[in-house]
């Protein structure tokens, strides 16, 4: 039965399909092509006919030409896609990376290139023996001019890949005069961006403070800088505290003290590392920065302007107030600290070795603290800035 069956299914799946090709093919052998179909194509053909030859010479000779072109041509293509493939693999041959480098995915100039981050940072320092140089100069009003980022050589430092900057003008007797180096204390509580702040310094790019790597807090980190022709290169050193982690005996040449604007208990900390760095006697000869990041949370405001200006007069350091995040003042401190540890330098050498400041005038602590309370009451009385609170933000005197 089973069998009967299916012989019957496959017979009836068989049949009509036999019967169909038969009735298909029958038809073709003896009655005329149904007219709808050729009668289109050949209305399609009608139209491209008269040219459809020379329409394909054409294509095949702008093929040609395009081939020639990529060959022989560096000329840039806006469209992938107008490349053959044949071609384009060539191409993609002959820019192939060398063993042992990533190769990245090939950029189509059609759009314009998202800012690079910190994580392509190897891509753009293309070797070990360049160094990026960040160039700035301080015009007459007290303002910072950011003149761009550069590649140099290590090894010449007078033999400068930089566009036209002050750099390259200078005579060359200047540019091989020894590079200073200066090492800079990042001090400050855990969390208050010392990190973000390193990683910033390095490139005029804005990096993505809330979203980097966190592994560089080992290391120094190295900055060269050009500042008004002169290039410097500061060495910052992550540290959380002074106590443990200043070697007193082979002491920084500054001290940025950085607290977070939305936590009140960094900035107490911030006190107490001023305070221990005076009573190490490490600030009559070096420059102190108080520095409050994270602008940017202005909502969740914990310490006032004036609080820190008040706090930076009484330990006699500069202050400013930046924003990692949204790169604001980052530049500013940046030639600040350099700026302050060259006019430190100056004014100890034209004191003929001797520290310019009264060994006394820290050790009454209390009363500074209490005058400066004052200055600040008047300040907010009168509406008007006391010129001691201007001067501790004017980063480019003493
Ligand atoms: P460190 O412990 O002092 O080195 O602080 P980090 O550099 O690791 O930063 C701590 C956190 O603060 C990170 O999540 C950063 O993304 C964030 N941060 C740093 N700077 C800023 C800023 O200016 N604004 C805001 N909103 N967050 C920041
Ligand atoms: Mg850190």
């Amino acid at each position: 039965m089973a069998t009967d069956g299916r012989t019957k299914r496959s017979q009836s799946i068989c049949a009509p399909a036999s019967a169909s090709m038969e009735a298909l093919a029958a038809p073709m052998e003896t009655t005329p092509a149904p007219r709808r179909r050729p009668a289109t194509r050949s209305q399609s053909a009608r139209i491209t006919g008269g040219r459809s030859v020379r329409h394909r010479r054409q294509q095949q000779q702008q093929q040609l030409d395009r081939e020639t072109r990529a060959r022989y041509s560096s000329e840039p293509r806006l469209a992938e896609a107008e490349t053959p493939p044949q071609v384009r693999r060539q191409a993609s041959a002959r820019r192939r990376p060398p063993a042992g480098q990533h190769s990245q995915p090939r950029r189509s100039n059609a759009f314009l290139d998202v800012p690079r981050t910190t994580h392509q940072q190897p891509e753009e320092e293309p070797d070990e023996d360049s160094y990026r140089l960040r160039t700035f100069n301080i015009t007459q009003k007290g303002g910072i001019v950011n003149r761009g980022d550069s590649f140099r050589r290590r090894r010449s430092r007078s033999g400068s890949l930089a566009p036209s900057s002050p750099a390259q003008s200078a005579p060359e007797s200047q540019e091989r005069r020894p590079v200073a180096c200066h090492r800079v204390a990042m001090v400050g509580a855990p969390g208050v961006g010392k990190t973000a702040l390193i990683s910033q310094f390095q490139t005029s790019e804005c990096i993505n403070a809330y979203d980097r790597q966190r592994d560089i807090d080992s290391s120094e980190q190295k900055v060269s800088i050009m500042l008004n022709g002169e290039e410097s290169e500061l060495y910052f050193v992550n540290c959380t505290s002074t106590k443990e982690e200043i070697d007193r005996s082979e002491p920084p040449d500054a001290f940025v003290v950085i607290y977070s604007v939305v936590d009140k208990a960094s900035f107490q900390k911030a006190e107490q590392e001023l305070a221990r760095l005076i009573d190490f006697d490490m600030l009559r000869a070096r420059p102190a920065l108080l520095v409050g990041n994270k602008i940017d949370l202005a909502r969740s405001r914990a310490v006032s302007t004036q609080d820190g200006k008040c706090l930076a007069c009484t330990y006699k350091a500069k202050f400013i107030e930046v924003s990692v995040g949204i790169n604001h003042n980052v530049d500013e401190l940046l030639v600040g600290i350099l700026n302050q540890i060259r006019l430190k330098r100056q004014q100890y050498s034209a004191d003929g070795g001797r520290e310019s400041s009264p060994a006394h005038w820290y050790k009454s602590r209390g009363v500074v603290r209490a005058s400066m309370k004052a200055r600040q009451m008047l300040t907010w009385i009168f509406g008007k800035e006391d010129s001691k609170f201007k001067n501790c933000e004017n980063l480019h005197v003493l």
